[in-house]
């Protein structure tokens, strides 16, 4: 199964890639943890994207694609994969059609007013990547990861103005692969406004 999640940041994908790439017993592969650990690290490709990311825009897509071709290339990609964020526009998925087939998209539908909370709150562990929400799902102990003690931290990109450029590269760039998906009859859409749990069980509905 190759599988692609499509939608809005802070919908939920990444929480619900890790759960059914469990499941399925596939590679969850996403393009945003790739390329923070490339920033975290200091790599050439980390050092191009910094800035991208931190205004809320698209990283160059021959450098995304890059890391995605070389990912795709493991062997624990060979029999399927779960893509979080990628394609993020028309040109990624069209590169990517030519690297790899596609069986199924997941479109996770949910209004973008209900996100941006969401992102904003967000906070996560920088050493096990926990993450938490400070009004919907706090840490026990005031900014500290419950599982490490670790200081929780925010993505740079959660600020609310980047929140803001994040939404707006995505109705831009990234929403009009529901269409281009629904034409070539790949796409699945969910809600994916309930509790993580109420949508792992419309992700399995759609997946399993
Ligand atoms: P979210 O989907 O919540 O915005 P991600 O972790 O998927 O978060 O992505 C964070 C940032 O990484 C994006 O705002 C963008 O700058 C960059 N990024 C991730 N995937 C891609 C991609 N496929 N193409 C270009 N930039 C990307």
């Amino acid at each position: 199964m190759r599988i692609v999640f499509l939608g809005p940041p802070g919908a939920g994908k990444g929480t619900q890639a890790e759960l059914a790439a469990a499941r399925l017993k596939i590679p969850h592969i996403s393009t945003g943890d790739m390329l923070r650990s490339a920033v975290a690290r200091g790599t050439p490709a980390g050092k191009d994207a910094a800035e991208f990311m931190n205004a809320g825009k698209l990283v160059p897509d021959p450098v995304v694609l890059k890391m995605l071709e070389e990912r795709l290339r493991e062997p624990d990609a060979r029999s399927g994969f779960i893509l979080d964020g990628y394609p993020r526009n028309v040109e990624q998925a069209i590169s990517l059609a030519s690297l790899t087939q596609i069986d199924r998209v997941v479109f996770f539908s949910i209004d973008l007013g209900a996100l941006e909370d969401r992102l904003v709150e967000r906070r996560v562990c920088p050493q096990c990547q926990a993450v938490y929400n400070l009004k919907s799902n706090p840490p026990r102990v005031d900014l500290r990861c419950d599982r490490d003690g670790i200081t929780l931290v925010q993505r740079p990109d959660d600020r609310r103005e980047v929140v803001e450029a994040r939404f707006k590269t995505y109705l831009e760039q990234t929403e009009p692969l529901v269409r281009h998906y629904q034409e070539l009859k790949l796409l699945q859409t969910i809600r994916a406004d309930g509790t993580p749990e109420a949508i792992a069980k419309e992700v399995t509905k759609v997946l399993d």
